[in-house]
């Protein structure tokens, strides 16, 4: 189990990215929401995708499994 945090502010293309707390890009403190504890980044995705309403959501590439 891993816990997952996803950017506050979408990039340029309106993408929100999902970051694992151990990803070297995760955002800063202030930069970030935490999205709860998932065994994986799909089902860190799904709940991302719920919770803030977007299609939008990618999984950082160096988060993927
Ligand atoms: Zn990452």
């Amino acid at each position: 189990m891993q816990y997952y945090y996803t950017r506050k502010n979408p990039d340029a293309r309106g993408v929100i990215q999902v970051h694992a707390d151990r990803c070297k890009d995760l955002p800063e403190i202030l930069e970030r929401v935490y999205l709860g504890i998932f065994p994986n980044s799909s089902l860190a995705m799904n709940s991302a995708k719920e919770k803030l309403q977007l299609t939008k959501v990618r999984i950082c590439t160096c988060c993927m499994e």
